[in-house]
């Protein structure tokens, strides 16, 4: 190997880390309230602030670890929810699609 190859090598070396490393950090994204689909589904990521005037069908209860559609594990803090794709939701957060799970 040439010295120009091997520098192509390190950099390609390089590059594929720091892609694979963000691939996996946005996996991991919690999902910002901020984010339109959130706002729009009135996600919070604290069930307890959710906004009582705007959803006076909530109850601090209810949070996605308890919601049909969470499909995190039972002792994780975050995990997946469809209706987020890509980004996972807290499992003490709560949006207005909530499902109580049977
Ligand atoms: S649908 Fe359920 S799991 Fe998904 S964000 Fe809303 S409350 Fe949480």
């Amino acid at each position: 190997m040439n010295n120009t190859n091997r520098r192509v090598f390190i950099l390609q070396a390089a590059v594929g880390s720091s892609a694979l490393l963000a691939t996996t950090a946005m996996a991991q994204a919690k999902v910002d309230e901020k984010d339109p689909q959130a706002a729009a589904l009135g996600y919070a990521a604290d069930t307890t602030k959710v906004d009582a005037k705007k959803f006076p069908k909530h109850a601090a209860a209810q949070k996605c670890s308890n919601c049909q559609l969470y499909t995190g594990k039972a002792a994780d803090a975050t995990g997946p929810c469809p209706l987020f794709a890509g980004k996972v939701v807290t499992a003490n957060g709560w949006c207005s699609a909530y499902v109580k799970k049977a």
